[in-house]
């Protein structure tokens, strides 16, 4: 589907000398060789250019000669074919990592490889089913059941909503709708070409991307924690109103209220009485309400996610266990 895990040689030609650089998603960003004198001087960045390996169907090139592109003056980067892929692992770094200009995403972009792929399929019950796949997150489901409404809290939605800013002038959107296509089996491909680093952090509950991506109007931080982390395999909605009540999160298609009880001993009898009142009336209007403590959500959020799931009937879809919550 995506062949994300392309690599590229870049060949910088100066007055006397060439440098080859390789920019690679699983080598990271490094210099080949300083020391090429010209062409045809058998140096490691000669032989790359010259190199080729067997395959079934005859010797194939290392690179994509042909496909070379010019990205600046005095500049070429050329695309590791697929078979020459597995060159890429036998190729030393021989000087300090590369901490040049062009990053894979440039190259990406400019030999119209995008980073990353949402791809959208509708299920039987007519809801939507997103997977994601980049060159550092292996292809997998990240939301079922969207209904792509217009707030609708899914982890894919909030991708697509999601905006990138390279500077405050340059703000491009996550998601390049515009180039979007279908594919022959009824599925919908969105590209993103931006460094889906972010994407991938957040895909991992990495805790410094969570706290930027998510909204602030949180009462407090074990409200805010819980959403962080619920928010790949539950669409939750915070702060729903039923009736005269406000739920700290519910599942509004599933009717079930989530209150999560931080500062349980702090609490009035007058709040107590309140809260039993509000759950009795929830529970006549149909509503299951699950009750979590601080202690619960800080020591093991997995399971509360995992009682969640089951009352909802969901399937969990994001990488447990969670060693760190903070
Ligand atoms: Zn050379
Ligand atoms: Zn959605």
């Amino acid at each position: 589907m995506l062949d994300g895990y392309v690599s590229y040689a870049l060949v910088y030609t100066e007055q006397t000398r060439r440098i080859f650089v390789i920019v690679s998603p699983t080598r990271g960003r490094f210099v080949l060789t300083k020391e090429c004198a010209t062409e045809g001087c058998r140096c490691i960045g000669c032989f790359l250019l010259e190199a080729t390996v067997e395959t079934d169907d005859g010797p194939y090139s290392v690179l994509d000669l042909e496909g070379g592109k010019q990205v600046q003056d005095k500049l070429f980067a050329y695309r590791f074919t697929k078979p020459g892929q597995m060159f890429i692992d036998a190729l030393k770094h021989q000087y300090a990592d590369y901490r040049g200009p062009i990053t894979i995403a440039h190259l990406n972009k400019l030999f119209d490889q995008p980073n990353a792929l949402l791809m959208i399929d509708r299920a039987d019950d007519g809801t939507f089913t997103h997977s994601y796949v980049s060159s550092t997150v292996a292809m997998r489901v990240i939301s079922r059941g969207c209904r792509a409404t217009p707030h609708c809290p899914c982890i894919a939605c909030r991708i697509v909503d999601m905006a990138y800013a390279e500077n405050p002038d340059n703000i491009v959107p996550t998601v390049d709708i515009s180039s979007s296509r279908g594919t022959p089996d009824g599925k919908l491909l969105l590209p993103i070409w931006i460094d889906d680093s972010i994407i991938s952090a957040l895909l991992s509950r990495d805790p410094a991307i969570r706290h930027s991506f998510t909204p602030n109007f949180f009462e407090s931080p074990l409200e805010q924690i819980f959403y962080e982390l619920a928010l790949l395999d539950l669409h939750l909605y915070p702060q729903h109103r039923v009736g005269k009540y406000r739920l700290d999160f519910a599942i509004p298609d599933k009717m079930i209220a989530i209150e999560l009880d931080g500062h349980e001993y702090h609490k009035t009898k007058y709040q107590r009485t309140h809260d039993a009142q509000r759950d009795r009336w929830l529970f006549g209007q149909g509503w299951h309400v699950l009750r979590f403590t601080g202690t619960e959500v800080y020591k093991d959020i997995d399971r509360c996610i995992d009682e969640i799931c089951k009352l909802a009937k969901v399937e969990r879809l994001s990488p447990r266990p969670l060693t760190r919550i903070d």
